[in-house]
């Protein structure tokens, strides 16, 4: 029987594909990964073949027949279009939206899947020296023969040294051919490969390098290693091992134009062209990429989160750079983890994954210490950095000023007298997280969200640093009218203006989210920073990524309590990720670095463990904890979120959920979780009120299992609520 139905998926919010059916001249034709143009509802949809078929539970006469077909080859290969079906069914999410997400804007558009195309001029066949001979008398035309002899030549190319009239010339005496071809780099990266020298691995690197380079087939790797141990250095050489072999790699990276030194060292070790792929390339850079990785024409592609959907013509290895790093899963829609999904894929390519940081995640390190990945260790700094001494810095009764306490001012005026940098780091843009009346107590909130404004000192404006409204600042107090309302807390603006007056000689470099816009700036201020332009850098997260600062002798932490009695879990796990990395930022050659945290809890248990033993010690620990409170990875957790603008309607949906599984758990799940309805760490944001219910399991299957059973009640209850609602499975965030 032929194949006459085509399942079609569409980015619509329904979890199926839909039923066509396939016009006869299609039959035959169109293959699963191809674009389809149907009828849906009283217009037409773009969707993508997921499969065809014999039958349907539909009665044929019934399914509306596909309008056209917009591919001749597949945009998915058979296992790309396997892994997303299957993150479709882990994620439980619309199948549309899955397979949409991972082509390019223009693609999912409808536009042509076609390369620009050029002009190639080559010789006709069986035109040979006596050929050029008989051009004596047109020097001219000769040498434009006699260059095509060695090979085709595009025409932009061939203009660039003749005139068109000599082309036509030739051309009409039937000595040259003219063909339509995609343009292509002018030599692939496979002939070309050229290594810039490369240092002299150390012995912990030569284990590592080796390990990688002789697995055959899937290995995840997880390299664990301190900052400047080396580990992009292994990266650079088993990826050059797989250029080698003519295999592609997909390096997936957390935020590239946070790190440009990354991708340099990249371009410096090879001279091949290089694939970027972020969320700041046009949609006609994005299309070219995506094709370019396909078709095989570039060796490695650097890549933030949907990197990991980049097709491959000669998959060789996938590597997972920070791996801990937050930015990998992605916070709404269709809401997966590039790391997981890096594993998945790794493993139906069959190829090596290497996972690389200094902090990894307790997901990953569990899963190292449980033997399925190899656990590789970089413990060896490369360039003998100096220690770093970290302290902390208890606050208590202490006067700050913007945040900074006596002792820390000295310490800082200290290492500035010593011609060295400082760096102090606060998660806070703006001046203040809020104003305040000093005689009312009138706090000025965002009404969407029910948080204080940021104020913004530099505009003069207040920023809900939730939903992104702004507004511009009122003068006095918008409750009983005091002219007495001042800053309350601080943020990164108002701790650069405190250092700039209490150290009025030195430069001041802010670096944050505000005063960075674009690659180049920061770029910019990097290189500043290193020529000693400042001494005394101002920043957030931004920061403490990936930069290495030669001179920078101190740094401090201005506040770390918030995170030790955070209600999230993980809110310890990403404090001492974070810790580690700023102390990472310091480490010159000769005296020792010094690192700062302040806190009003200086016995905390956690934060001496990470500093006296380090993060991996650190970890370990944690693990132990987690696993003695059944939270993840000992536990699996599955999120379901709804949101509406009444707090009612979001809690009654959930309500009946939170019975739906009560009613599952006691028949016949008996181990499954149910808890909640509770509201979200962030209950109101841009007017919608947000709750949650958490699904738990010590087994990943049974959970799964449950939540699928209940899907289809799930969507008609959420439609008979009119509440926005999502699943999020692996949740990090609540
Ligand atoms: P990581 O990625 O772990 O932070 P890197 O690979 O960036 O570490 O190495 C830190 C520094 O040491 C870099 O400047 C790098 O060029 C250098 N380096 C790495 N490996 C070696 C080596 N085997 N010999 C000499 N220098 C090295
Ligand atoms: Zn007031
Ligand atoms: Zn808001």
């Amino acid at each position: 029987m032929t194949n006459k139905i085509a399942e079609i998926a569409l980015a619509i919010p329904k979890r199926q594909a839909f039923d066509y059916q396939i016009p006869d001249e299609m039959v035959g034709k169109l293959l699963p990964g191809m674009r389809v143009k149907v009828p849906y509802g009283h217009g037409e949809k773009i969707g993508i073949v997921v499969n065809t078929k014999a039958q349907s539970q539909w009665p044929v006469e019934k399914l509306k027949p596909i309008l056209s077909s917009l591919d001749e080859a597949p945009l998915f290969s058979k296992t790309m279009l396997e892994l997303l079906c299957w993150a479709t069914a882990y994620y439980c999410h619309p199948i549309g939206d899955v397979l949409l997400t991972a082509i390019p804007a223009k693609l999912r558009k409808g536009e042509p899947d076609s390369r620009p195309t050029e002009r190639l001029w080559r010789v006709a066949d069986g035109i040979c020296l006596d050929s050029l001979e008989k051009l004596r008398k047109a020097p001219k035309q000769q040498a434009l023969l006699q260059l095509l002899m060695d090979g085709p030549v595009s025409e932009t190319e061939l203009l660039r040294q003749f005139n068109k009239p000599v082309l036509r010339a030739l051309h009409k005496q039937d000595l040259l051919i003219c063909e339509e071809s995609i343009s292509k780099a002018d030599h692939s990266w496979t002939k070309s490969l050229k290594v810039a020298s490369r240092p002299f691995a150390s012995t912990e690197q030569a284990l590592a390098i080796s390990a990688i380079n002789s697995t055959q087939g899937f290995q995840p790797f997880l390299i664990e290693g301190v900052t400047g141990s080396g580990k992009t250095e292994v990266y650079l050489q088993t990826i050059e091992n797989q250029l080698q072999q003519q295999r592609q790699v997909i390096v997936l990276v957390p935020e590239i134009s946070l790190t440009p030194q990354t991708l340099s060292r990249f371009e410096e070790r090879f001279a091949i062209d290089i694939g970027v792929w972020h969320s700041g390339l046009s949609d006609n850079e994005r299309l070219a990429v995506w094709q370019k990785a396909r078709d095989g024409e570039v060796g490695i592609i650097i890549g933030t989160r949907s990197a990991v959907f980049l097709p491959l013509k000669w998959p060789g290895m996938i590597v997972v750079d920070e791996e801990h790093d937050s930015s990998f899963k992605q916070q709404d829609g269709f809401r997966y983890h590039a790391r997981d999904l890096a594993i998945m894929r790794a493993k139906q390519l069959d190829i090596p994954l290497v996972l690389g940081s200094a902090t990894p995640s307790l997901e990953t390190l569990n899963n190292a210490l449980t033997s399925r990945y190899r656990h590789l260790h970089l413990r060896e700094k490369v360039v003998k950095g100096s220690k770093v001494n970290q302290q902390l810095l208890d606050i208590r009764e202490q006067h700050l000023d913007a945040g900074l306490s006596p002792y820390l001012i000295e310490r800082i005026n200290l290492h500035l007298r010593q011609q060295q940098q400082v760096m102090i780091f606060i998660n806070r843009r703006g001046y203040s997280p809020a104003l305040m009346c000093s005689d009312c107590g009138y706090v000025d909130s965002c009404k969407h969200c029910d948080k204080p404004y940021t104020w913004h000192k530099s505009t003069q404006q207040l920023h809900c640093h939730h939903c992104g409204s702004v507004k511009k600042r009122q003068p006095g107090c918008q409750s009983c009218g005091s002219n007495n309302v001042n800053a309350s807390g601080v943020g990164t603006e108002q701790l650069e203006e405190a250092l700039s007056r209490l150290f009025p000689n030195y430069q001041v470099a802010r670096v944050d989210s505000d005063s960075m816009s674009g690659k180049r700036s920061l770029n910019e201020t990097l290189e500043a920073i290193n020529q000693r332009k400042y001494q005394i850098l101002v920043g957030t997260q931004i920061l403490a990524k990936g930069h290495h600062f030669a001179h920078l002798s101190m740094v401090a932490i201005l506040d770390v309590d918030a995170a030790l009695y955070s209600a999230d879990f993980r809110a310890t796990e990403q404090l001492a990720q974070l810790i580690t990395q700023v102390a990472g930022r310091t480490g010159r050659a000769g005296s020792e670095g010094e690192m700062w945290l302040q806190s009003c809890h200086p016995d905390n248990g956690l934060l001496l463990d990470l500093l006296h033993n380090g993060y991996g010690h650190f970890a370990r620990t944690t693990l132990k904890e987690r696993q003695a409170a059944q939270l993840p990875p000992f536990e699996f957790q599955i999120l379901l979120k709804s949101e509406s603008i009444s707090l009612s309607d979001s809690q009654q949906f959930l309500l009946h959920v939170a019975k739906m599984f009560h009613m599952e758990q006691s028949l016949n799940e008996p181990a499954l979780k149910v808890i909640g309805p509770f509201p979200s760490l962030m209950e109101k944001r841009q007017g919608r009120f947000r709750m949650q219910l958490l699904l738990s399991h010590l087994q990943r299957l049974p959970l799964h299992r449950a939540l699928n059973k209940h899907l289809s009640a799930l969507e008609s209850l959420a439609t008979k609520h009119k509440v926005r609602w999502s699943i999020d499975v692996d949740p990090t965030d609540f």
